[in-house]
């Protein structure tokens, strides 16, 4: 895997330029993680599972979901892993 240096340099603006939708993101490539901010769960996020409830054309940025975790209230943040950049991107 060739790591282009380029990338690193990249702020989240640059990252939601280059991979805008879920689509995308599919494409490329990247895999998704959500995580809690009130109890640090984690979990895999299943892309062909999110095209399907909302279409290539969803944007994930900036969104967050509630955590799934019972009798927890927190909210849960995407967290994409670019495998071609070798790089994690808060979404
Ligand atoms: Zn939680």
């Amino acid at each position: 895997m060739g790591h282009n240096p380029r990338f690193r340099m990249w702020g989240n603006e640059d990252w939601q330029g280059y991979c805008p939708t879920i689509g995308d993101m599919d494409r490329r490539g990247w895999s998704l993680t959500a995580t809690c901010s009130t109890c640090d769960l984690k979990m895999e996020v299943r892309v062909e599972v999110v095209i399907r409830e909302k279409g290539r054309a969803w944007s994930p940025w900036g969104k967050t979901a509630k955590c799934r975790r019972l009798h927890c209230h927190g909210r849960m943040y995407l967290r994409g892993y670019a495998p071609r950049a070798g790089e994690y991107v808060d979404i």
